[in-house]
């Protein structure tokens, strides 16, 4: 399955999936999609959904890919709860080396929860004051307001 005006690159390790020359445990594809389970798992179901075209980061992927996409995460999320029983579930993506993303075409996880699985993802802290995080959502909105348009600026 694929489509020739996809952007691909050889060297990436996801795109070699989707091409079929390495495996993978496959869960579900459609003619955007693949969705395989991480060799590595936060927890047993840990799968990565990910477009067919070679996207590096979410700034990358075209606004077009987004329904494609959503549609995927929600099939397999159902199939995860209905097959292990899951309480919830973590839809987590990873940009850039900063924020421990390891391979650079764009992937979604999808982490099966159970109440009591000990696992620790979040630790959030307030903010020092409350005029601190006005502040910052003001000129947050300003900037947005001052032209930024579909996440699509230089990073
Ligand atoms: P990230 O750190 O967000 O870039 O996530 C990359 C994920 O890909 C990690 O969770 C890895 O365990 C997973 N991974 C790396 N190689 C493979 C592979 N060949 N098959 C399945 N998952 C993989
Ligand atoms: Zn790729």
């Amino acid at each position: 399955m694929g489509r020739a005006d996809r952007p691909v690159d050889e060297g990436c390790l996801f795109c070699r999936i989707i091409a079929g020359a390495l495996p993978c445990a496959r869960v579900y594809e459609d003619e955007h999609v693949l969705a395989f389970l991480d060799i590595n798992p936060m927890a047993p179901g840990h799968t990565l959904v990910v477009l067919r075209g070679h996207y590096p980061t979410l700034l990358d992927v075209p606004p077009g890919e987004a329904g494609h996409l959503f549609t995927a995460l929600k099939i397999v999320t159902v199939a995860l709860r209905a097959e292990l029983r899951l309480e919830g579930f973590h839809c987590l993506q990873n940009n850039f080396s900063a924020a421990g993303q390891t391979v650079f075409h764009a992937h979604w996880h999808l982490i099966p929860r159970t109440a009591h699985d000990g696992l620790a993802l979040w630790a959030g802290r307030p903010y020092a004051d409350g005029d601190q995080m006005r502040r910052l959502a003001e000129s947050l909105s300003s900037r947005i307001a001052g032209g930024l348009s579909g996440g699509t600026h230089e990073w």
